[in-house]
């Protein structure tokens, strides 16, 4: 692979994500939880940071940006549709939009939902998807400003990209969605074995970001809502995918 990625753990259970392409020695981070992980990553690498691509507009996303940039003068690029409430960007971007890093090009995808303004970052030459708080592992964003079809619309974009890419998303809550999800399709043997996986990656204190999405259509509960056991078990064999995914998301909630 001509493109490496570095994961970076932030805060408490964030991650942010340096993109790096060794012909051209350029980097993007993906996010900016805080500086300090994040600038000790870079310069234990001696690399320069060029772009930043923020996904969405909460602090936990964006609030290490600025120093950050002191060391780095790096270009920003975030959505055009929450520019008013993001940093600064030097590119707006949108739904089906694609620039260009190194010799990548990268589509941006609007997976509004969990906000509204979410975008996604997928390199297709690094099989790499990042989806930030849209699809998590075995989890999805919780629904703070938009609906649920909402949500449902940006996972089915996503379910559509090849089933090898890497998500890579924006929080270590692999654990305890693995027990929500448990209780969603308990008899899932992918499901069972994965959180067996998860487990003792946590013990050993392993990320479990990034997963692929084959694992994720295979185990996570928020994009088997066409699953005839789960649909069963939640007593709704008749309801649309998104009554179905609307119900599973509430019981998260309220978890
Ligand atoms: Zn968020
Ligand atoms: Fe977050």
């Amino acid at each position: 692979m001509p493109i490496e990625i570095v994961t970076v753990p932030c805060l408490s259970d964030n991650y942010a994500f340096l993109v790096h392409d060794r012909a051209s020695g350029r980097t993007a981070l993906v996010d900016v939880p805080e500086a300090a992980p994040i600038l000790n990553a870079l310069s234990a690498r001696a690399w320069r940071l060029d772009e930043v691509w923020l996904t969405h507009h909460h602090p936990d996303h964006v609030q290490g940006l600025a120093r950050v940039l002191k060391d780095h003068p790096a270009q920003v690029t975030g959505a055009g549709a929450d520019a008013h409430r993001l940093p600064p960007l030097n590119r707006r971007v949108g739904d089906g939009d694609t620039f260009d890093f190194a010799d990548q090009s990268v589509l941006v995808l609007d997976v509004s939902g969990h906000t509204r303004g979410h975008i996604a970052f997928y390199v297709p030459g690094a099989d790499a998807a990042f989806t930030a708080d849209s699809l998590m592992a075995l989890g999805c964003g919780r629904l703070f400003e938009g609906a649920a079809d909402q949500m449902w619309d940006s996972l089915t974009k996503l379910m559509s990209l090849p089933q090898g890419t890497q998500i890579f998303s924006g929080h270590e809550y692999t654990a305890s969605n693995a027990k929500f999800a448990l209780t969603i399709d308990p008899d899932n043997p992918e499901l069972i074995s994965r959180s067996k996986e998860i487990a003792t990656a946590r013990a050993a204190g392993i990320p479990t970001v990034p997963s692929t999405l084959a694992q994720e259509m295979a185990t996570n509960p928020f994009l088997r809502a066409s699953n005839p056991d789960i649909r069963h078990r939640l007593g709704l064999p008749d309801a649309t995918d998104v009554q179905v995914f609307a119900e599973i998301r509430a019981r998260k909630d309220a978890f």
